[in-house]
């Protein structure tokens, strides 16, 4: 649904909200999407800061509808989690990220790793060995080259069984990182006994830093927590060089932001795997 001009939204609102609550509509739709293979996966650069390289990216999925275009996540992947659609979804893209990335390692960069988003409900309701061993073995892809993406509502629901799923995937070569952090009840000693490489801050907190005089506290305090518990930074949502300059003085170890890369579809994105950019 697009918007032409100011006197549309009359005419939008009332299609948008049928489309919109009509949960069962959507939720078939989702299914039939899935069948047809409508879903692809855009790509988005995660950059190291001490060589300013492309040392991996996020998998994050999209849907091509042959009605509405492409639609962003934000607008099904709620509706698949509360229906369990999810678990289906998020297998598709752990397989078919794992199977892209096994092609680019091949190509251009043996040490290339592919970030997959994790849904609680996915963690929830799937053995994560059986389903993680499969998309490896399917794809080739060795552990190293796979980095799963959790958010603190995945794993404080049951946070000794999570850490310990967590540890056997961690002890078996993958990354973990957790995602959005921040933006949880959740500190950093809540989750010390959980297997983290990384911390995401979320974009959020990027997006308060305006200018480069300014104090960047959270960011500034989340960075050397994390670095005395031996964890890993990234940060994402950077934007502009002044939010990369303050990330840079605080000793952030990955950015990952419009400032670099949007998102990029397959093959624009093996255009940047081709001709490397240094940030
Ligand atoms: P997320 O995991 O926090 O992903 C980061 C989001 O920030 C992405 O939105 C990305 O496109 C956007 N982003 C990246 N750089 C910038 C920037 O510089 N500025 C701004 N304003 N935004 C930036 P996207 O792709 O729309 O995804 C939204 C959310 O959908 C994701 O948030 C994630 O929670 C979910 N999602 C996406 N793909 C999957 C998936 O395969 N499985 C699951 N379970 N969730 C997914
Ligand atoms: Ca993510
Ligand atoms: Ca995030
Ligand atoms: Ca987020």
């Amino acid at each position: 649904a697009k918007l032409r001009g100011k006197n549309t939204y009359h005419l939008f609102e009332p299609r948008l909200n049928a489309m919109v609550s009509d949960r069962l509509n959507l939720e078939n739709r989702l299914r039939k999407a899935l069948e047809r293979q409508e879903f692809l996966i855009y790509y988005q650069p995660k950059v190291d800061l001490r060589d300013g390289r492309m040392k991996g990216m996020e998998a994050l999925i999209r849907w091509q509808s042959p009605d509405e275009g492409l639609v962003p996540p934000d607008m099904f992947i709620p509706l698949a989690e509360e229906t369990g659609l999810i678990v289906p979804i998020g297998q598709w893209v752990l397989d078919a990220a794992c199977q892209q990335a096994k092609l680019w390692r091949d190509k251009y960069d043996p040490e290339l790793r592919v970030a997959v988003n994790l849904s609680p409900r996915q963690f929830q309701e799937v053995d994560m060995m059986s389903l993680v061993s499969y998309a490896l073995s399917n794809s080739g892809l060795t552990p190293d080259g796979l980095e799963l993406e959790i958010t603190e509502s995945l794993v404080l629901p049951n946070l000794n069984e999570a850490s310990s799923i967590l540890k056997r995937l961690a002890d078996w070569g993958l990354t973990i990182t957790m995602d959005d952090f921040g933006t949880g009840y959740s500190s950093l000693s809540h989750l010390k006994n959980l297997p983290l490489d990384y911390l995401k801050i979320d974009k959020s907190f990027i997006m308060d830093i305006k200018s480069e005089g300014e104090d960047a506290t959270l960011p500034g305090t989340i960075i050397s927590m994390a670095h005395s518990m031996g964890i890993g930074v990234i940060a994402e949502g950077v934007e502009t060089q002044a939010q990369l300059a303050i990330l840079r003085r605080l000793n952030c170890d990955y950015i990952q932001g419009y400032f670099y890369s949007r998102p990029l579809p397959e093959r624009q994105f093996e255009e940047l795997l081709a001709n490397p950019r240094r940030l």
